[in-house]
């Protein structure tokens, strides 16, 4: 997803940098363009119409010194006058090259005013002569009439050259002219594609974030009305809660955000091990027990940071209804004790947990005496209700946490837990015997007592030699039918 975005992202920048690109590129041209017409426009004209002036003085000049030559009436002045005719002459020959390097037009036309000018020549030759002759009425007559036509039919030569140089500028303002609205209308359309194109990324980008917010949030929606969640700082402190955890601890979101985990997590040992494993930087999980039977179960794991504080994430199962169901088919229904199954299940963890924390293990087994005869002499239904009140003795007697007590079936029951001193257990255990006893639930078919008894095979392990399941089992059964056979209402033990 961000690379998609990051993508758009570069594709745009790409389309604005390359129009931009295209845009100055095209301008520097143009102005390069008009760089070289204004040039253009300043060296052709104006370098041919001051050229062609230069040309047009030295013809003027000449034909004012014609005059001159025409009235000479000393040879000193003919010679002057004829000098400086030739000077003007010279100047004229030195500037031709000149036009034909700076004009742009046909060459021609420099050609047909060159042998104009030289054809002048012929003209003034004849009044130079005609003044030596001192025929200076036909020398004034030739240089007023043909030399006078010659030199306007040279001038308009030379004004045909200044036509084209001007029309040529006026051509090159008119394409400046044109390259300008051209160049503008460039810009324009650039620009405005630039625009369009940015508008267009700008809500095609619009569009998919909004499209990828409202997917977010759907997922939100859904994770914040139906999971057990919240964030926690590591102070432990709540910042963050879902609508369902609110709703099923009955809080609003406002007062879970007051509260700090130790509200949730109330057990001191469990909190500390939690603190611990977050400071570690490691998951933790655990099942916890809270009134009225809910169990929850809770899995804190590190998640993003925010502002440089280490965040977690705790997601909560409640498990109550599965644990229900566990602890009713490990229940036996009768009795309440722990059923075979159970025992099938936790004996054998239990004696390994005893082994690891070196525990002495006990396994008691339990028989009512003569309980066939006390049915037959009873009923069934007084039967059930004695094995419950024994049931209930046995389950009053045994309060530490990791001590079982479980019918084992028919009218045997099974204890298993850690052990005191053998001295002490061997007490306990008479003791058990006899406040069963001491119920004084009347069995008038019994042989041993007026009250119904029960029998016991105990075996005692030391930590060092915990065996298997099997084994005590075997050993216990084997105790309790020795206790039967010895008189019953009595306990049999043995260290193994
Ligand atoms: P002993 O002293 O040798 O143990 O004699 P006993 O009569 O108790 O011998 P046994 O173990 O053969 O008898 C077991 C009797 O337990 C058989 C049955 O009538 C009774 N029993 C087994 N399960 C139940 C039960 O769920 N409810 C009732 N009421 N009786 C049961
Ligand atoms: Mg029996
Ligand atoms: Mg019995």
């Amino acid at each position: 997803m961000k690379t998609r975005y990051m993508r758009n992202l570069l594709i745009s920048f790409m389309t604005i940098v390359t129009v931009i690109i295209v845009g100055v590129f095209y301008n520097i041209k143009t102005i390069d363009i008009i760089s070289q017409e204004v040039t253009g426009l300043y060296e052709h004209p104006y370098r041919v119409n001051s050229i062609v002036r230069d040309i047009n003085i030295n013809l003027v000049s000449m034909h004012r010194y014609m005059k001159d030559v025409a009235l000479a009436t000393s040879k000193q002045d003919l010679l002057h006058a004829t000098e400086s005719v030739q000077s003007n002459e010279n100047n004229v020959f030195l500037l031709l090259p000149l036009l034909y390097d700076k004009y742009l037009g046909n060459k021609e036309d420099i050609a047909r005013f060159e042998k104009d000018f030289r054809a002048w020549k012929r003209i003034r030759q004849e009044v130079i002569l005609l003044t030596q002759e001192k025929k200076y009425k036909q020398a004034a007559f030739i240089t007023k009439n043909r030399g006078a036509k010659h030199l306007q039919m040279v001038i308009g030569d030379l004004k045909h050259l200044t036509s084209f140089a001007d029309k040529k500028g006026e051509a090159y303002i008119q394409n400046i002219i044109d390259e300008k609205a051209a160049t503008t209308e460039l810009t324009l359309f650039l620009s405005a594609a630039a625009l369009l194109i940015v508008i267009f990324i700008y809500l095609y980008i619009l569009h998919d974030t909004q499209k990828k917010e409202l997917k977010i949030q759907r997922y939100f929606d859904m994770i914040d009305a139906n999971i057990f969640s919240l964030i926690f700082d590591n102070t432990g402190k709540i910042i963050e809660a879902s609508s369902a955890l609110a709703f099923f601890l009955g809080k609003t979101k406002k007062e879970l955000l007051k509260m700090h985990i130790k509200d949730i997590v109330k057990d001191e040992e469990q909190l500390s091990v939690l603190m611990l494993c977050i400071a570690d930087g490691f998951k933790w999980e655990s099942e916890l027990h809270f009134e009225n039977d809910v169990y929850l179960y809770l899995r804190v794991a590190p998640t993003t940071e925010e502002d440089a504080r280490l965040l977690y994430s705790m997601i909560i199962d409640d498990i109550s209804d599965k644990k229900r169901i566990e602890l009713l088919s490990n229940i036996d229904p009768l009795t309440g004790l722990y059923n075979r199954r159970f025992f099938d299940t936790i004996a054998p963890k239990e004696l390994k947990q005893m082994a690891r924390k070196k525990e002495n293990a006990v396994f008691v087994m339990i028989d009512i005496d003569y309980f066939k005869l006390y049915n037959d002499h009873y009923g069934h239904p007084e039967g059930d209700a004695t094995l419950q009140a024994v049931a209930y003795t046995l389950k009053k007697h045994l309060k530490r946490p990791h001590d079982y007590a479980f019918r084992l079936g028919g009218e045997e029951f099974g204890l298993l837990f850690s052990a005191e001193p053998l001295e002490e257990l061997k007490l306990y255990l008479q003791a058990l015997i006899e406040s069963i006893e001491n119920l004084h639930i009347r069995h008038a078919m019994s042989e041993v007592s007026e009250y119904v008894t029960i029998s016991m095979g105990a075996v005692y392990v030391e930590a060092t030699k915990i065996v298997d399941v099997d084994t005590i089992y075997l050993a216990a059964d084997k105790l309790l039918y020795k206790a039967k056979h010895e008189g019953r209402n009595q306990l049999q033990i043995d260290v193994l």
